[in-house]
C-alpha cells in the first residue's frame, strides 16, 4: 500500500486486517492523541475485550511547522528498530513493538496509558523513586551493546549504516547547536529575555565552547543513542519506567542522552521556582531533582563500567584506566549537552511545558533567566565540574 498519512477510521480498518492484533468481531474505537512536534499517534480500544494499542505513523513532513518542512519517513523504520533492539536489551523499558509497515511509516506498539509523561508528572512536582535508577540502567545497556565495546567492528560499522538519519540530526544541529547563539528565524522566546539571549550572541567563549560540542555531536560514533531523551520522551508511574520516541536514533555520543535527561530536570527544577511558592515545599522538590541528577549519573556510571569490564568482546578495551577515562569524558560531555539543552528550550524554537506553562510573563522570564545562566555555567564549567565529587553540587550552588 502505498503511503498516505491515516484517518481515524483507515487505522480501524487497519488494525482489524492484522491477524491477531485484535480478537474476531472486534469493536474498535480510534482515537488521534498526538502532542508531539512531528507524527500520528492513534489509540485504538476493543469496546468488547479493552485490548487496546498505539499506532505512531511518520508525516513527510514536521507537524509543527507544516508541510514547509519536509522530513524523511525512513525515521518511522529507525524508530521502531531501535524500540526493538532496546527491547531486546531490556524488555521492561521500552513498549512492545506489535507490527511495522514500512510502506505507511507505521509502527503498532503497547499501550502505555496506564503510565504518564514524566513531565507532566515533574510539573505537578511529583516524585519518581524507581526513575533515577531506571533512566541510569536504560543508558548504560542500551549504549554498552550497541557501542564499540561489545559490537565486532564490523558489525558497529554496518549498524552504523542503517542508522544514518540525516533529517532529525539536522534538526538537533539546528536547534539545539546553531540557532540559538545567533539571531535565527526560527528561534522564539519571551522578549523580557530579549537582553539576556543578545548576550549569549556575542559570547564568544561561549559560542567556541557550543562549536565543539556541536563538532562531537556531529562525529562521535560511540553508540546507538536515543537522542531524543527528554522528559516528554518517558512515560512513569511509581514502579515503572518506559522510554518511548527515539526516531532520532542515530550513533552519537554517549553523553547526548544523559544531558538531555539532565537538562530537562534543570530546567524543571528553575520552573520550580516560581512555580511552587511555599519555599520549603520548593526546597524540598529541587532537593528530589538533583538527587535524581545524581543517582542516574552513579547508576550509569557503575553499570557501564561493570558492563566494559566484564563484557567488552575486545580484550584489549577491558582496560580500568582506559574506560575510567572513557567515562569521565562521557560525564563531561553529559554536562555540556545538558547546557546546550537547557538554552535550546528557552531561546529555540521548541519550548517545555515546564516553563511555558507559567502565565505571568515576569515570573516566567524569571525562571528563563535562571536556566540560560545554568546552562551556560554547565557548557563553560563543564570539565571542572566532571572532576568534583558530586555532579548535582556544582549545579545547585550554581543557582
Ligand atoms: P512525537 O514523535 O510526535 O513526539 P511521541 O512518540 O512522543 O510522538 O508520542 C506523542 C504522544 O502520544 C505522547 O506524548 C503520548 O501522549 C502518546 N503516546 C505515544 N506513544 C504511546 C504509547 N505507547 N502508549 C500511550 N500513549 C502514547
Ligand atoms: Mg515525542
Ligand atoms: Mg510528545
Ligand atoms: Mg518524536
Amino acid at each position: 500500500m502505498a503511503y498516505r498519512a491515516l484517518s481515524e477510521e483507515e487505522a480501524k480498518e487497519y488494525a482489524l486486517g492484522i491477524p491477531g492484533l485484535f480478537e474476531q468481531g472486534a469493536q474498535l474505537t480510534s482515537r488521534e492523541i498526538g502532542d508531539g512536534n512531528l507524527n500520528l499517534v492513534f489509540h485504538l480500544q476493543d469496546k468488547k475485550s479493552d485490548r487496546s494499542v498505539i499506532f505512531k505513523q511518520a508525516l513527510p513532513y514536521a507537524r509543527v511547522v507544516g508541510e514547509s518542512w519536509p522530513l524523511s519517513l525512513d525515521r518511522a523504520r529507525i524508530e521502531s528498530e531501535a524500540l526493538q533492539l532496546q527491547h531486546e536489551i531490556l524488555p521492561g523499558l521500552v513498549p512492545k513493538v506489535y507490527h511495522f509497515d514500512k510502506e505507511l511509516s507505521l509502527t503498532i506498539m503497547e499501550d502505555l496509558s496506564d503510565h504518564i509523561i514524566l513531565r507532566k508528572g515533574l510539573i505537578e512536582a511529583k516524585t519518581y523513586p524507581e526513575f533515577a535508577k531506571h533512566i541510569g540502567h536504560f543508558i548504560a545497556h542500551t549504549t554498552f551493546y550497541q557501542s564499540d565495546f561489545f559490537l565486532a567492528p564490523e558489525v558497529k560499522k554496518q549498524k552504523l549504516a542503517e542508522f544514518i538519519n540525516p533529517d532529525l540530526c539536522k534538526i538537533t544541529e539546528d536547534l539545539v547547536f546553531t540557532d540559538p547563539y545567533y539571531n535565527a528565524e526560527k528561534n522564539s522566546f519571551n522578549p523580557l529575555i530579549e537582553e539576556q539571549v543578545k548576550e549569549l550572541w556575542v559570547n564568544q567563549e561561549l559560542k567556541g565552547q557550543v562549536a565543539q560540542l556541536k563538532y562531537k555531536f556531529l562525529t562521535a560514533t560511540e553508540a546507538l543513542i536515543h537522542g531524543d531523551l527528554h522528559t516528554g520522551s518517558i512515560f512513569v508511574t511509581s514502579a515503572s519506567t518506559k522510554v518511548i520516541d527515539p526516531e532520532f536514533a542515530y550513533f552519537g555520543p554517549i553523553g547526548f542522552d544523559i544531558g538531555a535527561v539532565f537538562a530537562n530536570f534543570v530546567l524543571n527544577f528553575a520552573a520550580q521556582e516560581v512555580r511552587i511558592k511555599n519555599v520549603e515545599q520548593r526546597n524540598v522538590y529541587q532537593q528530589y531533582l538533583l538527587e535524581s541528577i545524581h543517582q542516574i549519573w552513579d547508576v550509569f556510571e557503575q553499570q557501564f563500567t561493570l558492563l566494559s569490564l566484564s563484557q567488552a568482546t575486545d580484550p584489549s578495551l577491558r582496560n580500568e584506566a582506559f574506560v575510567q577515562q572513557f567515562i569521565q569524558q562521557v560525564k563531561e560531555d553529559a554536562l555540556g549537552f545538558a547546557g546546550c539543552k537547557v538554552i535550546r528550550r528557552v531561546v529555540g524554537l521548541a519550548h517545555v511545558a515546564d516553563l511555558d506553562t507559567i502565565v505571568d510573563d515576569t515570573e516566567r522570564a524569571y525562571a528563563e533567566k535562571l536556566s540560560l545562566y545554568v546552562g551556560q555555567q554547565l557548557i563553560l564549567h563543564r570539565q571542572k565540574w566532571a572532576k568534583e565529587q558530586s555532579i548535582s553540587a556544582p549545579i545547585r550552588s550554581s543557582f
